[in-house]
């Protein structure tokens, strides 16, 4: 068993976030999806490879079923009955057609379902509850009208000459947090004294600027997080026993408290950092998934972030000579968190209620308004986490929490390398109009593309499927 758990946390541990192999996430447990992507193309050190244990082998292989009961992390025990009123809403081809296209990998292990008699059986709560049974659609019936929060561009009322986005509720979803947190998020880059730039700051920034520009458009527009602080009222003092225990699963039951002094893999297996992990990456997820799924209610959540590359040491970071934009859908799943009842459900709620129809073409509007005013190259997934699902090369799906948890299309964004050496410049000089001189050469703001290339992503979909 142990050496199962030590399997969880080394391939997590190789889930490396924006901020590369000094700051991997390492969540000693199935953590199936972090709130930003995989950025790191770069070869991983033979040693964690060839130590990644694959968490399923005992439930894929010949050894043991799976128990199908566990949840992810912090994860909340699904109501499977919510499921029952999809019944004859996808037919048997719809369903396996973006099953296959959109939300499996491109070489995943079968999933944990199957088919009866034209009747979709899934595991619930375990393997000795009693499977949901969901009948399809008979193609020759149409399907009936599934009441969602969210509306699709055509199911808005009719523009009749007024703004493009009017009625549209978007809700920003700024990433990350602020200020002082952005160091413990490892969000936090400063090439000098003096001088730094942090991704829940700017993301925020984003967020204001291109607020005023959507009302100005008829939108109607809410904030996930309107400031540095965190939406969830827990802290990482919170999540001590949860990261204690993670730890001793794992096998390290002498886990060390605080990782004062420490680099490296210890001090990912302090508490200090597992709580904390816990506290921001998941807790505050879960909190901004409840706001937008119950307050909120839009009809489209925009996810705001900026990319980054492997710095190293963040007491000397590097520049990265890479610069790169990509735009991120729901999807991608891969069996093992489809073995987690909690993230079989979410899925499943989300391609019964047919959100990648709007999504996907969403995404690639956004991606290619994107493109066009900041000029980056589509960033290239090298990993099977991410898979294209569109023409476009900027869209990729892909399983993370925050495109999980929010119960209508979401938009995820991640322009540009922070640490790549012009654009870490340019962001240091904020949000401007207009150009100036920078290093002898006149240059936009970053930030200005950014509000710019979302607007107009938004306004070219808008206009192509409303009705006028
Ligand atoms: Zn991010």
């Amino acid at each position: 068993m142990k050496f199962i758990w030590l399997g969880f946390l080394i391939a997590i541990i190789l889930e490396v976030h924006a901020f590369g192999m000094q700051a991997a996430s390492a969540l000693p447990e199935k953590l199936p999806a972090e709130a930003a992507p995989v950025v790191s193309s770069k070869p991983l050190p033979v040693s964690m490879v060839s130590s990644q244990a694959n968490p399923s082998s005992t439930a894929t292989g010949s050894e043991k079923e799976p128990s199908y009961g566990e949840l992810s992390s912090l994860g909340q025990l699904p109501d499977w009955k919510k499921l029952e009123r999809y019944a004859k809403q996808l037919t048997r081809v719809e369903f396996e057609k973006a099953w296959q296209d959109i939300y499996s990998e491109t070489n995943g292990l079968p999933p944990p379902w199957h088919v009866v008699d034209e009747m979709l059986m899934v595991p619930t709560q375990g393997k000795e509850a009693e499977p949901l049974k969901l009948a399809f659609r008979n193609p020759n019936e149409d399907a009936r009208d599934i009441q969602t929060t969210w509306r699709r561009a055509a199911s808005l009322p009719p523009l009749a000459g007024r703004p493009v986005l009017s009625d549209l509720r978007i809700s920003l979803d700024p990433g990350h947090l602020g200020g002082s947190w952005a160091q413990i998020e490892e969000r936090f880059l400063s090439f000098k004294d003096g001088e730094k730039v942090c991704e829940g700051d700017l993301t925020l920034m984003v967020a204001k600027i291109l607020s005023e520009r959507l009302k100005a458009l008829g939108a109607i527009v809410s904030m996930v997080r309107d400031q540095p602080e965190p939406v969830t009222e827990l802290r990482p003092k919170d999540f001590e026993q949860t990261a204690r225990d993670l730890l001793t699963k794992s096998g390290f039951s002498n886990a060390q408290m605080t990782y004062a002094g420490l680099s490296g893999d210890s001090k990912l297996l302090t508490v200090q950092w597992q709580s904390e992990k816990l506290f921001y990456r998941v807790s505050e997820i879960h909190a901004r998934g409840t706001k937008v799924n119950e307050e909120l209610k839009p009809d489209l959540v925009l996810c705001l972030h900026l990319n980054a590359e492997s710095w190293g040491n963040s007491t000397a970071p590097q520049f990265s000579p890479l610069n790169h934009l990509h735009v991120l859908v729901n999807g991608c799943y891969s069996r093992d968190e489809l073995l987690q009842q909690d993230v079989r459900h979410e899925m499943l709620m989300r391609l019964f209620s047919r959100i990648h129809e709007e999504e996907l073409p969403l995404a690639v509007s956004v991606g290619e308004a994107l493109a066009r005013h900041t000029k980056l190259p589509a960033y290239v997934y090298t990993t099977s986490k991410a898979r294209r699902v569109t023409e476009s090369q900027y869209v990729y799906a892909r399983n993370l929490l925050a495109n999980r948890l929010y119960q209508c299309p979401v938009v995820y964004l991640e322009p540009f390398v922070m640490n790549h050496e012009e654009t870490y410049r340019r962001l240091l000089l904020g949000h401007y109009l207009g150009r100036t001189l920078l290093d002898g050469k006149l240059v936009t703001s970053a930030l200005e593309d950014y509000v710019r290339g979302v607007t107009d992503g938004l306004t070219d979909y808008y206009r192509r499927n409303r009705q006028p």
